[in-house]
């Protein structure tokens, strides 16, 4: 990477604005540092903020960002060590940078770990050019042959007599190589560099889209509105699964288009849009440029470098693609905005979805969030007049919202040892015989969630976590779905030694498919969960399969349940409705709504009917109740009635400390020295220490402490100052969730 003349150093609007010819700056590396280190500008160098440098870090060269503000000043000038080089690579832009700091601010995180989701996908290295042949000017006197005529005709005849590929010329000429090489040492042609095509098509906003109905059209008319007015602002898009939303938002990024600007689509599941991809490609005669971080790295880079250019007009993408280097970000989608896959737990713990509202302040652009189900969070933030809500109350095309009906397995049990009711196995009959599919739901992979020995009552039980072992039968393995452990099935108790006496308890998918096979011996099935689905091909084959009726019963996990149209889908039955309702989770109610509209969504999505039976114990459970009568809005009001008096989010602030350590002592100590300190003041509540629901998680012991405020409290200051008294180490380690999603 060669140094870059000073010269061409980014200069934003955004930039903290420099002063020339500074001795020092601040530069940040991409580590869990505290902040960035100051770096001494040696003579010609004029490094800017956004310039990505080489900086030695104790032996080694690092690649860091120059960052804005004040250098910190701590280290004397003569053991300031000094930049190596500034970088010939696109420097981070100043909406950028603030995304770094405001997400480390927000979350907590050391800001070099959040550059790390930045720098990651950067691809820093330009790829390097490609080489072929320009005509000499003036030509030469030379004679020429035919074949050499033939050459100068076919670069004469290219667009703007510009260079053309060795490879490209001797075809277009017929010639031999060996004929351009002689023409290079005649004079006749000289070397030049390729102009790089453009790796994504340009997607064509007046491309004919489908003819929108008056409610569609109202939605996109004030979205289009949005991006005309090139300013942030937020706009739930609320409709019923079915009626469209995705040819609404669509017209925003049409608007978009033709400014000229950007877009960026976040999808909570990017393996599962081949469906999506494809009605993007209707939409807009061309494929988007696609984001996530299983990308092979040369698409990576081209993509990387593309955006940053500019010429990736849309990106679809998960939570990654926050960080892609836009340069001007006109619109933010945040697809089905109530999924809890957008928040990442694990190194820097954030939601997209919130922070991709942020980008599009940062970026003064507008931001949708789609839904049919919204979260309480957004339906608060609409309440509070932050957000702009526009509903699209009916199905497209007249297709009718699926009958609901509740199965009470009181009432009607399966058989002893089975899983399906026998209405639900009637219903099932009764759509195969009209030539119908049907959709069967577990959110449990596996063959059964535990395994028991009839003899001394062991429990199957991970060594590592707080979690009973999983029963993969086809794989003939017991496994931790928490850490991975997994161990052969064994033939005797470990307990007991009782042979033979180990025995499934509950189902899995892999239990209801073999119950399903011996009940439609006929039907041709398809599971679908994230062990068998296991990339972006083997979910659009699946698709595929479905949409050509190749397939009469689906059997999956919450992967069906995201998005996908299925026209011959009529029936769709949930083995256990309230599996998701047990733990004390704060949102454990609002997301089996959700989660079970979803699924529910996926039936009768074209003229004929759909039917939806929940199977479930009980039957009277609110859930249950505003599924049945559809009164989502009546359920989400009573779900604020619950959470308003008491502070809990969206109503107040919520930050989560997890404690972990080696033993169980040591977390206890660090738990409680923490409790001890816990900060106190108006409306603070701190709950705990009490031990993690996952109390054992990869052999490490955890505790956690809940801290509750009012909405208009900040909770970081109060995190800063509680955790800055209680030294942690010797193996104990604090996390910190800010707005946690999970309580486990
Ligand atoms: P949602 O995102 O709200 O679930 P979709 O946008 O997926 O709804 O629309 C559901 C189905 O109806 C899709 O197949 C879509 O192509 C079709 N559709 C929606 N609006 C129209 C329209 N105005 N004209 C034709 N087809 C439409
Ligand atoms: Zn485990």
């Amino acid at each position: 990477m060669a140094a870059r003349n000073p010269t061409t150093a980014s200069q934003d609007s955004l930039a903290v604005i420099a002063p020339p010819g500074r001795a020092r700056v601040p530069v940040l590396l991409p580590y869990p540092f505290p902040g960035p280190f100051d770096y001494r500008v040696p003579p010609g160098l004029d490094p800017r903020p956004g310039d990505i440098v080489m900086v030695p870090l104790n032996r080694r060269a690092e690649i860091g960002v120059v960052w804005d503000g004040e250098p910190d000043g701590s280290v004397g000038d003569n053991r300031l060590r000094p930049i190596d080089a500034i970088l010939d690579a696109p420097p981070m832009r100043a909406d950028l940078r603030r995304l770094v700091d405001w997400i480390a601010a927000y979350t907590l995180a050391p800001p070099g770990e959040v550059l790390t989701m930045a720098l990651r996908s950067n691809a820093l290295r330009a790829p390097p050019p490609r080489t072929g042949w320009a005509l000499a000017e003036p030509p030469p006197e030379v004679r020429l042959t035919d074949p050499r005529r033939r050459v100068l005709a076919a670069l004469g005849a290219a667009l703007g007599a510009g260079p053309l590929a060795a490879a490209e010329l001797a075809r277009a000429a017929e010639v031999s190589p060996a004929v351009l090489r002689g023409m290079a040492d005649a004079g006749l042609l000289l070397p030049a560099t390729l102009p790089e095509a453009a790796p994504f098509a340009i997607p064509d906003p007046d491309h004919p889209g489908p003819a929108l109905s008056p409610e569609q059209a109202e939605a996109a008319a004030a979205l289009r509105a949005a991006v005309a007015g090139r300013a942030f602002s937020v706009h739930l898009l609320d409709g019923v699964t079915g009626s469209g939303k995705t040819e609404v938002y669509f017209e925003a990024i049409a608007a978009c288009l033709r400014q000229g600007r950007q877009a960026l689509v976040l999808l909570p599941e990017i393996a599962l849009s081949s469906q999506w991809l494809a009605r993007f490609q209707r939409r807009f005669g061309v494929a988007p440029a696609v984001w996530h971080s299983d990308l092979p790295s040369r698409v990576r880079r081209t993509t990387w470098r593309a955006v940053d250019a500019g010429q990736a007009p849309v990106v679809v993408g998960a939570r990654s693609a926050l960080f892609l280097p836009f340069p001007d970000l006109g619109l933010v989608v945040i697809d089905e905005e109530h999924e809890t896959a957008f928040k990442q737990e694990d190194g820097v713990v954030y939601h997209a979805r919130d922070m991709a509202i942020v980008r599009a302040r940062l970026c003064g652009a507008p931001a949708v969030l789609a839904s049919a189900t919204p979260s309480l969070e957004t339906l608060a933030n609409v309440e509070a007049g932050r957000y702009r809500r526009l509903h699209l109350p009916s199905r497209h095309g007249g297709a009718s919202l699926p009958a609901l009906r509740l199965i009470d397995l009181r009432e009607t049990p399966p058989e002893r040892g089975h899983f399906l009711s026998p209405p639900l196995l009637a219903a099932i009959q009764a759509s195969f015989e009209r030539g119908e599919q049907a959709l069967l739901f577990l959110n449990r992979r596996g063959y059964a969630p535990l395994t028991l020995c009839r003899a001394c009552g062991h429990r199957m039980q991970c060594p590592n976590c707080t979690a009973w072992l999983v029963e993969h039968r086809a794989r003939r393995l017991l496994q931790c779905h928490h850490c991975g452990h997994a161990i052969p099935i064994p033939e005797t108790c470990p307990e007991c030694g009782a042979s033979h006496s180990l025995t499934a308890v509950g189902p899995g998918i892999e239990r209801i498919t073999e119950e399903a096979r011996a009940a439609f011996p006929e039907a041709r099935i398809l599971v679908m969960a994230s062990d068998t689905i296991t990339g972006p091909h083997a979910a659009a084959e699946a698709a595929r399969a479905i949409e050509a009726r190749e397939i009469d019963l689906v059997i999956g996990t919450q992967i069906v349940a995201k998005g996908w149209h299925f026209p011959h889908l009529t029936l769709v039955g949930v083995v256990d409705a309230d599996l998701g309702l047990s733990g004390g989770d704060l949102r454990a109610a609002e997301r089996t709504v959700q989660l079970l509209h979803q699924v529910a969504g996926r039936a009768g999505r074209a003229e004929a009917p759909g039917q939806v039976l929940l199977q479930t114990y009980s039957p009277e459970h609110k859930v249950m109740q505003a599924l049945l009568h559809g009164d989502l809005a009546r359920f989400m009001a009573s779900e604020a009635a619950e959470r308003r008096p008491g502070n809990w989010p969206p109503y107040g602030r919520l930050a989560a400390l997890v404690v972990s350590a080696d033993t169980a002592e040591a977390a206890d100590i660090a738990a409680r020295d923490l409790g001890r300190a816990a900060p106190h003041g108006e409306g603070i509540v701190v709950l705990g220490p009490a031990p993690a629901p996952l109390s054992i998680l990869r052999g490490r012991h955890r505790r956690r402490l809940l801290l509750k405020t009012q909405r208009d409290t900040a909770v970081q200051p109060l995190l800063r100052a509680w955790l800055a008294q209680v030294p942690t180490g010797r193996g104990v380690k604090v996390e910190v969730d800010v707005d946690p999603v999970s309580f486990l």
